[in-house]
């Protein structure tokens, strides 16, 4: 059973944790001091002191730093159940990709999806993203963009790093979500949806509060729902799009620089970012990679050894 365990942490504790984990390092969330990934189990330090551990060997890994109960997974933690019938209704969905993937953009989208549409949707083959390859999601999104309203904000590697230092990862998504919401809902007018449902990655309350700090702010009738693609075919028709803007973005990039450009954030991005190191330094790395990521060291590593 998956489990969660959290522990509290001495300074010096999470200094030793972060060198024991050194070579299992992945990309460090807002507010943490690292993040790594054994495998069984998932660790990330907080600046707080807490030091959350997750996954099948939650408990025996965390063992080995301190004692804590351990707590068995929520199975929904999403904030906000739906109305009855939620998945008839005409709705707007959003939902994002790139956040995890070292090289390529970050691209959201958000779609409407009328109840008139739904078996339509059905017929193209819209379902969870997860289910479908990405020849599949190609083919897919190719239709949907001719099918349904939608609007996609694409931003590229070197915007991100422009902006990644004043907006950690909750705040920029909440910025790219609402943004594509209100484009797409003013598109729409006269006409409503019924209601927006948001692929939730950050809680209710905390979505509002960064919603405050936006221009244009889309407030009323959101909903929001961890892996939203199965309440409503809105979101994982969003999903499709944007999933297939980001594979299409990453040809172009491969297509430019001449070398293969893979998404994730493991040892292929690693090798691949030591090749565009190597062809343009820095300022090359900086149009295609997100380079807070862990990987830049990395590659600085195999490019430069
Ligand atoms: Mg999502």
């Amino acid at each position: 059973m998956s489990q969660s365990i959290t522990l509290k942490c001495s300074s010096k504790t999470i200094q030793e944790m972060n060198a024991t984990y050194q070579h299992s390092l992945v990309k460090t969330p807002p507010y943490a001091v690292f993040s790594a990934k054994i495998p069984g189990v998932s660790i990330t330090a907080y600046n707080s002191g807490k030091v959350l551990f997750q996954g099948v060997s939650a408990e025996s890994e965390a063992s080995k730093w301190g004692t804590s109960t351990p707590t068995t997974q929520k199975k929904d933690s999403s904030s906000s159940s739906l109305p009855k019938d939620f998945a008839n209704w005409s709705v707007v969905g959003s939902d994002e990709v790139g956040n995890g993937s070292y090289l390529g953009p970050v691209v959201v989208c958000a779609t409407y999806a009328k109840k008139e549409q739904l078996p339509l949707l059905k017929e193209l083959g819209v379902k969870d993203s997860k289910m479908l390859n990405d020849s599949l999601i190609r083919k897919i999104a190719k239709d949907l963009r001719l099918v349904i309203p939608f609007r996609e904000l694409i931003v590229t590697p070197q915007k991100y790093n422009d902006i990644q230092p004043n907006y950690n990862v909750n705040r920029m998504k909440v910025a790219l979500h609402n943004q594509a919401l209100y484009l797409l809902l003013n598109d729409l007018l006269p006409e409503k949806p019924d209601g927006i449902l948001i692929d939730q990655f950050t809680t209710e309350k905390n979505y509002r509060s960064y919603l405050k700090q936006e221009p244009n702010q889309v407030t009323e009738n959101l909903y929001f729902k961890t892996k939203g693609e199965q309440y409503h075919l809105s979101v994982a028709a969003a999903s499709i799009i944007c999933r297939a803007t980001f594979l299409e973005e990453l040809d172009k990039a491969s297509k430019e620089l001449g070398i293969l450009v893979p998404s994730g954030a493991g040892t292929k991005s690693d090798q691949a970012a030591a090749k565009i190191l190597k062809k343009g330094g820095l300022p090359l790395l900086e149009k295609y990679a997100k380079l807070h990521f862990a990987n830049t060291e990395k590659a600085k590593k195999i490019a430069f050894r």
